[in-house]
């Protein structure tokens, strides 16, 4: 297997996305195109940008993955989240993703604004969950949807079985593809796609991937998402936290592995969480192949 890695003519292409936050700050909105510019010729399928908790950045959001059609060439999807809305607002706000030319969306039910753990409430008139909101989408026109997928399960699915047929739910409501939640441990990855396939899920599960620019702000995330971190990898990071250097190639040994291992098991596809930086990203685009154009 590692052999056939080098072998690139032998293996398919890889199809990339990559995922940005709307930025808050004029700073950070440079950073957003600065890594943008970098990652744009990586020719990646779409760069994608977050909904805020709670639909805060319903504007953010729009304008952002609107600029990033226009300046860059690349093609952009949004996200959009059922919270605290009602479905004729949130049907205003696919219909101004139509209008503004963005027919990619990355349709999710969302977390109340107390946070991830709490019990999700949907709004009295709203849609209650993404499949439901997948079948709203589809209604509204053709887009292209991707849907969230659970590798460690979502916590909030009593079982397997629940989580599987809610994926399939939303598939079958009319989603072209899923993109899993981070996760460290590929053996977690690879049983989930048994399952789905078990359960006659035939749509690509894109392996999303996050890479660890910080392994303290990392596993905080992970926690709230209910993502786990196995102990090799705090380890791995144990004790760095003064140590910028070592930290930054750690963290590029450790994704170069997850992501090569994918490789060898057959996956062709990827999204990168990338917390809206570039520098691991590139470099894990150009081990498994994929050359600025
Ligand atoms: P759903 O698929 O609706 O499922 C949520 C839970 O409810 C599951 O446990 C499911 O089994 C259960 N469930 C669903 N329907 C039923 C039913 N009919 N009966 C019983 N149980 C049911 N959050 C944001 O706020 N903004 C973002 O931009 C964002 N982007 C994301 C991108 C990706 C790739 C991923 C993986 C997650 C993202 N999230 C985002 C987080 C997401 O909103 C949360 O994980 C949320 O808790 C679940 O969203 P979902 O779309 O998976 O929900």
């Amino acid at each position: 297997a590692r052999a056939s890695r080098l072998v690139a003519a032998a293996r398919p292409p890889l199809a990339l996305s990559f995922e940005f936050f709307p930025p808050k700050t004029d700073a950070m909105e440079q950073r957003f195109w600065e890594s943008l510019a970098r990652l744009a010729p990586l020719q990646p399928r779409f760069v994608s940008v977050t909904y805020g908790a709670g639909g805060t950045t319903r504007e953010r959001t729009l304008r952002m993955v609107s600029a990033i059609k226009s300046e860059s060439g690349v093609d952009a999807a949004a996200h959009l989240t059922c919270v605290g809305a009602s479905r004729e607002e949130v049907d205003g706000v696919v219909r101004g993703y139509a209008a503004a030319g963005v027919n990619r969306i990355v349709a999710l039910r969302g977390d109340p604004p107390e946070g991830v753990g709490q019990p999700f409430v949907p709004h009295p008139e709203g849609y209650r969950n993404a499949a439901e909101l997948v079948a709203g989408i589809r209604a509204l026109g053709d887009f292209d949807i991707s849907v969230a997928a659970y590798p460690e399960k979502h916590p909030q699915s009593p079982n397997w079985q629940a989580d599987i047929d809610n994926l399939k739910r939303k598939l079958d409501a009319g989603a072209d593809r899923a993109i899993t939640q981070m996760f460290f441990d590929n053996g977690d990855y690879l049983r989930f796609l048994e399952r789905a396939r078990a359960a006659g899920i035939t749509a690509p599960i894109v392996p999303g991937i996050q890479p660890i620019h910080s392994f303290k702000q990392i596993a905080g995330f992970a926690a709230r998402c209910g993502a786990g971190i196995p102990d090799w990898l705090a380890e791995r990071f144990e004790g760095l936290e003064e140590d910028p250097e070592t930290h930054a190639l750690v963290a590029a040994a450790v994704a170069a592995e997850q992501v090569l291992e994918l490789v060898d098991e057959g996956v062709t596809e990827f999204h990168f969480y990338t917390l809206n930086r570039s520098n691991l990203v590139l470099a894990l685009a150009r081990l498994l192949g994929v050359r600025p154009d």
